[in-house]
């Protein structure tokens, strides 16, 4: 496959901007709750970075491991927990940090497990959102961009692990050689 970045979606300085206000908005709403941020591994480790420093509150963060795709641009359908948060959820205002939701499956799973944990509130926010992808009803509170169906990278986002380190979003086109 011979794989080329087709078109800049959102360039560094409108991630930025975006970023900026998502932070300033959450401040306000967790300005008294001390949330935990938790970081969904490996897509949202750029985004959640700019993010929280964004967000000069009271808060903690820890990570959490999801599996669903392998080197493919589909979702498996299957998602998995490879790396479990350490900090207990009981009563905890808990901001779920994602890079992009697609099907809504990986979110849905974390959901009902984190839930389980009896959190005092459980949101959801994405970098972005390919809302005609869904195939499972997810509230996402917060969203950075809504997007058409494409495969997109950089800013965190990978293709075969490759192109985390762009800073800027990009739709990624693959080809028969
Ligand atoms: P979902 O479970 O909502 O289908 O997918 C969630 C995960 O799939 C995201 O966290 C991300 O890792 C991956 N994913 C979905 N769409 C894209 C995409 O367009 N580009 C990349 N790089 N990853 C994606």
């Amino acid at each position: 496959m011979r794989e080329t970045i087709e078109q800049q979606l959102f360039s560094v300085d409108e991630i930025a901007q975006r970023v900026q206000e998502l932070g300033q908005q959450l401040s306000l709403d967790y300005a008294q709750l001390d949330p935990l941020v938790v970081v969904v591994l490996k897509g949202s480790a750029v985004f959640a970075s700019d993010l929280i420093r964004h967000m000069p509150i009271s808060l903690q963060v820890d990570y959490i491991g999801t599996s669903s795709y392998g080197d493919d641009t589909q979702s498996s359908g299957q998602v998995r927990i490879v790396k479990d948060i350490e900090v207990n959820l009981l009563g905890r205002h808990v901001l779920i940090v994602e890079d992009i939701v697609d099907t809504g499956l990986t979110l849905q799973y974390l959901l009902a497990t984190l839930g389980l944990r009896e959190p005092a509130s459980l949101k959801i926010c994405a970098l972005l959102d390919k809302p005609s992808r869904r195939r499972a009803e997810v509230p996402v509170d917060y969203v950075g961009f809504s997007i058409d169906d494409h495969f997109v990278i950089g800013y965190g986002l990978d293709y075969a692990s490759r192109y985390r380190q762009l800073p800027f979003i990009g739709v990624l086109k693959l080809e028969e050689e």
